[in-house]
């Protein structure tokens, strides 16, 4: 299905709602228009519309809903530990930042059923959620029965996305399971999302560190060095090349990551990267603060330095790098999450993970629209289009356009807010980039027509988000351009796909 941008309306007919007079950014540009409301969908953008209710958005933007495609909610992580949000406060906060969207994580672990996990958190997704919401499907235990059943059922059923791990003990997978992997996923029609860094070095580095008596947060930092990253994401983009399989690298962190993403997309090797704000507006110098502090800005790959952030801009500018998501993983600062281990732990007994979910747009909107780095059409497309294009969301999720969703974040271009510690929706308590000052704000948030977020109240009751089954998208084909060694012509014939 392709979506008109644009459908001038007709005057005798009354909508459910018209959102009146607001800056609307589309995928055609921005321009001052009406935006028509009916069963929960777009169905009309042009000027003097009517409806039965109106929403006075003058002055105001109008702007497709986020959609966060990475974020850790109500889930075990690979170190054992619960996230400290639910789903219903994971997006409660998601909505009061502009975001209608989110794709979390079913998360197996080892000895888990995969049908059984989707199940899940399915059923907690349904309990909880006020936005809408997918799941990648993480793969820790690729067992033949994940494999070769529930894995393709899954797939074709809409869960359209896998995530694996290079590292951590408990969820990484080894190379060859990461080719069974991907080549299921290549069969059957899903993007292949990696958590890339390389095991060994980390586990090395940690040890010496710790054993040298340098246990503090900020040694978390040195612990996952530069190169890790650089190196996992080459090992990755050659089991894509080989297969010929479509890969996401999550959160890039490095100029030489995006560097490396940058070189396999010119050679043709279809590769997708994500960053987050965390790599944009933090660096390793967040970490390094008196005793166990540094902690709350302990994430993996860790924030690394002021260049990397100009690197990582320049990759969004070039669009070497499409998505910018929040990676929300949410621990509290006490013995229910980072403190966990007792008080007084080495950096590698630390819940890695920061609360992003409802900072990630306003964040990208103060840099790239008020301080002008870059523009509101771009902001829309990392944080809203391109997401929903490449995971399978669009044209229902991530622009507006006329038979789309009515997912809509309308925001005040003037509002300036400083964050607080306490001033997030979400179960975290802290907020790593409390003490900005941002301009820009999305204050009335729609989802599917409703109003879920107005006059900084919540107006949506949880569980009435909905399950977003998805289709394969252009970005999770396959380029059709065979290996040498998977084409029969170039392999004395032998039938590998
Ligand atoms: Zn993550």
């Amino acid at each position: 299905m392709k979506l008109a941008p644009w459908n001038l309306g007709d005057p005798l007919i009354e909508y459910d709602l018209v959102i009146k007079g607001g800056r609307v950014a589309t995928t055609e540009g921005v321009s001052v228009m009406d935006v028509a409301i009916e069963g929960g969908e777009i169905a009309a953008l042009g000027r003097g519309l009517q409806a039965r209710r109106t929403l006075d958005a003058a002055g105001k933007l109008v702007l497709p809903g986020g959609v966060d495609a990475h974020c850790h909610i109500e889930q075990l992580s690979g170190g054992g530990l619960m996230n400290s949000d639910t789903f219903e406060t994971a997006t409660r906060s998601a909505a009061f930042g502009g975001t209608t969207t989110v794709i979390s994580f079913a998360a197996q672990h080892r000895g888990d059923s995969l049908r059984d996990v989707v199940e899940n958190y399915s059923r907690l997704a349904a309990a909880g959620a006020v936005t809408d919401y997918a799941f990648h499907l993480w793969i820790s235990d690729p067992t033949p029965e994940t494999l070769e059943q529930d894995l393709p059922r899954l797939i074709e059923s809409g869960h359209r996305s896998i995530k694996i791990f290079m590292t951590y003990d408990r969820v990484r997978l080894l190379d060859e399971q990461i080719l069974d992997v991907m080549m299921i996923a290549r069969k059957h029609g899903a993007m292949v999302c990696a958590h890339a860094e390389n095991h060994g070095m980390i586990k090395w580095m940690a040890e010496r560190l710790v054993a040298r008596g340098h246990i503090e947060p900020k040694f978390h930092g040195v612990s996952h060095p530069r190169v890790c990253e650089i190196e996992a994401f080459e090992r990755l983009i050659r089991f894509s090349q080989l297969l010929d399989q479509p890969i996401m690298l999550f959160h890039v962190s490095t100029a030489e990551g995006a560097a490396v993403v940058r070189r396999a997309r010119g050679e043709g090797i279809k590769v997708f990267a994500e960053t987050c704000p965390q790599y944009l507006f933090l660096t390793a110098q967040d970490l390094n603060r008196p005793g166990l502090e540094g902690a709350k800005w302990m994430c993996s790959p860790p924030p690394r330095t002021t260049s990397d952030q100009d690197a990582l801009w320049r990759g969004l500018d070039l669009g070497d790098l499409q998505v910018v998501s929040s990676d929300h993983a949410p621990y509290r600062f006490d013995s229910s999450g980072k403190l966990a281990a007792g008080a007084h732990p080495d950096f590698k007994q630390i819940a890695n993970g920061l609360p992003g979910l409802e900072t990630r747009l306003p964040l990208l909107f103060d840099a790239m629209v008020s301080q002008g780095r870059s523009s509101l059409e771009k902001f829309v497309e990392l944080t809203a289009t391109a997401p929903a294009k490449i995971y399978g969301l669009h044209p229902r999720k991530g622009a507006i356009a006329v038979g789309a969703d009515a997912d809509i974040a309308i925001w005040n271009p003037d509002r300036e807010v400083t964050l607080t510690d306490d001033g997030l929706h979400d179960n975290v308590g802290y907020n790593p980039f409390a003490g900005r000052r941002l301009k820009g704000w999305p204050e009335t948030v729609l989802r599917r027509g409703e109003t879920i977020v107005a006059n900084e109240r919540l107006q949506a009751a949880p569980g009435s988000g909905e399950l977003q089954l998805r289709g394969c998208s252009a970005a999770m084909r396959p380029t059709g351009r065979l290996s040498p060694e998977f084409d029969p012509a170039t392999n004395f014939g032998a039938r590998l796909l």
